[in-house]
C-alpha cells in the first residue's frame, strides 16, 4: 500500500490580476496572485484609491506598503 500524500491536488484559484490559475501553496508568496508582478499591480490599485472598503481599518502591512508605493512615485498628498 502506497500512502503518499501526493494524491490529493493542491487548491487552484484564478489570480485577480489576469486570471491565471496558480495553485494555492504554502511556498508561493503571492497567493492569490500568481506573480509577484501581479500583486504589485494589485496593491498599487488599492493606492490609487481603485479599491476602497468603507470603514474597514487597513492592516498595518498595507499601510507600510502604500507608504512605499507613494514615497517610490513621490506622491506625498497626504501632508495636503
Ligand atoms: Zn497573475
Amino acid at each position: 500500500m502506497n500512502a503518499t500524500s501526493d494524491t490529493r491536488r493542491p487548491l487552484q484559484v484564478a489570480c485577480p490580476q489576469c486570471r491565471k490559475k496558480v495553485a494555492w501553496r504554502d511556498d508561493n508568496p503571492f497567493r492569490p496572485f500568481c506573480s509577484e508582478r501581479c500583486r504589485t499591480l494589485d496593491l498599487g490599485a488599492w493606492a490609487d484609491g481603485s479599491h476602497r472598503i468603507a470603514g474597514e481599518p487597513a492592516m498595518d502591512e498595507t499601510e507600510i506598503d502604500e507608504m512605499i508605493l507613494r514615497a517610490e512615485r513621490g506622491d506625498f498628498s497626504e501632508r495636503e
